[in-house]
């Protein structure tokens, strides 16, 4: 037998004892970061909340039911080159929250639930904003929900529980981060309403609080902004939108970036979180309307960044993923083969007593064919999409954990 054989049977067999020992892939050195690599000059790491694949699926079925055609609509961010799926799971729970799950993609460590920017021991992490703003990048944080929510929080605070809503509002000026932006702030006097106003606090310590993109522009400040709706009233912040429908008076996330973008400019390098955090608001109400009004929106902020892309090709990330799958949508309930998206618009909730909120929006939902399984999260993985300068990094199977090496290149 020549050795070309005998190296070839000693091949076969060795599959062979993987395959009945149930050898499973492992990542090796080849497909981990190369060191080498220098992080892009303008990143974009965009969280629709709660947005998995089905949730995604149904906002294109709804943008080609309105184009009057079965499906081939698509979304901005779907149509990015590079396409990865991520695993969620927390340090302590299948079932991530948002906590755990922000601080796992901010930071690259596994920690229980609840808890913020924080190990399970309580130790601090670091996230990929800190890392990148040590490195001279400009750093902007901004949400459609409170800045003092878990998911932007998670990029500048350190907390053992995410409820700590003035604690982690204190952390906006420890971090010395650029530009911030959300729908509000929770817990505007503390939880027992008698801290300062934190509006007051921010400005004392050198941060300009904007009510409203006019006021933005007005300023003259360039020492750091908090961007907050015109209409924020100190405990009246959980209006859940930085804006509400076309009508709206407030401004729009996309406009929201614009805005940042501009405020950081373009010499120096920045880095942007963006979250479109009703989206996962929508899912735990179990509201389909909301959420494809949702998704549209944050689409809208995708859009923005990737105009900012189409001038920067070569220079630019952008990453749009989900922190976890909230509420178990399925694309196709009980009742037929076909989704009936007409009257989706349309607020007709049935009108059953023995039903509340939630229960008529699933019963409203199930009626043009659209299950949901749960009014909470679920462990089921999540899309990445990526474009741009490192994007292919964010292909094939990763963990959230994985991705703060793959932005910062560390
Ligand atoms: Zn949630």
């Amino acid at each position: 037998m020549t050795t070309l054989k005998k190296v070839l049977l000693y091949s076969s067999a060795a599959i062979v004892l993987a395959a009945a020992a149930g050898a499973i892939f492992r990542p090796d050195a080849e497909v981990r970061v190369r060191k080498a690599d220098k992080p892009a000059k303008y990143i974009f790491v965009m969280i629709g909340d709660g947005m998995g694949a089905a949730q995604v699926a149904a906002a294109e079925s709804y943008l080609s039911y309105k184009a009057g055609r079965l499906g081939g609509e698509q979304l901005t961010f779907t149509g990015f080159p590079v396409l990865g799926l991520c695993t969620t799971y927390s340090a302590d729970s299948n079932i991530t929250d948002s906590a755990a799950s922000g601080t796992a993609i901010a930071t690259g460590n596994k920690t229980d639930n609840h808890y913020l920017g924080v190990a399970p021991d309580g130790s601090p992490l670091k996230s990929m904003a800190y890392t990148l703003h040590e490195k001279g990048y400009n750093v902007g944080i901004m949400s459609s929900v409170p800045v003092n929510h878990a998911t932007p929080g998670a990029f500048y605070a350190h907390q053992e529980d995410r409820g700590n809503y003035y604690e982690i509002s204190l952390e906006i000026p420890e971090s010395g981060f650029e530009f911030f932006a959300g729908s509000g702030i929770l817990d505007f006097n503390g939880k027992d309403g008698s801290r300062e106003d934190i509006d007051k606090v921010l400005e004392s310590k050198g941060y300009d609080v904007c009510y409203g993109l006019d006021e933005l522009a007005a300023s003259a400040d360039e020492s750091g902004v908090v961007v907050l709706p015109s209409d924020q009233k100190k405990e009246e912040a959980l209006n859940y939108e930085i804006e509400h429908g076309d009508d709206a008076k407030e401004d729009r996330l996309g406009e929201v970036l614009e805005a940042a973008i501009e405020y950081l400019g373009d010499e120096e390098p920045f880095f942007i979180m963006c979250e479109g955090g009703e989206i996962d608001w929508a899912a735990h109400d179990n509201n389909v309307t909301e959420l494809l009004d949702a998704i549209s929106r944050f689409n809208e902020a995708v859009s923005v960044a990737y105009g900012f892309y189409l001038e920067h090709p070569d220079e630019t990330l952008i990453v749009v993923t989900a922190d976890h799958e909230t509420g178990g949508i399925t694309i196709g309930a009980d009742k037929g083969n076909m989704i009936d998206w007409s009257g989706i618009e349309k607020d007709s909730l049935p009108e059953d007593e023995n039903l509340n909120d939630k229960q008529k929006n699933r019963a409203f939902s199930a009626s043009h064919n659209i299950g949901w399984t749960t009014f909470e999260h679920t462990g089921a993985p999540v899309p990445v999409y990526a474009i741009g300068k490192g994007a292919e990094k964010f292909s094939g199977r990763i963990d959230n954990t994985d991705i703060y090496a793959k932005v910062v290149c560390e």
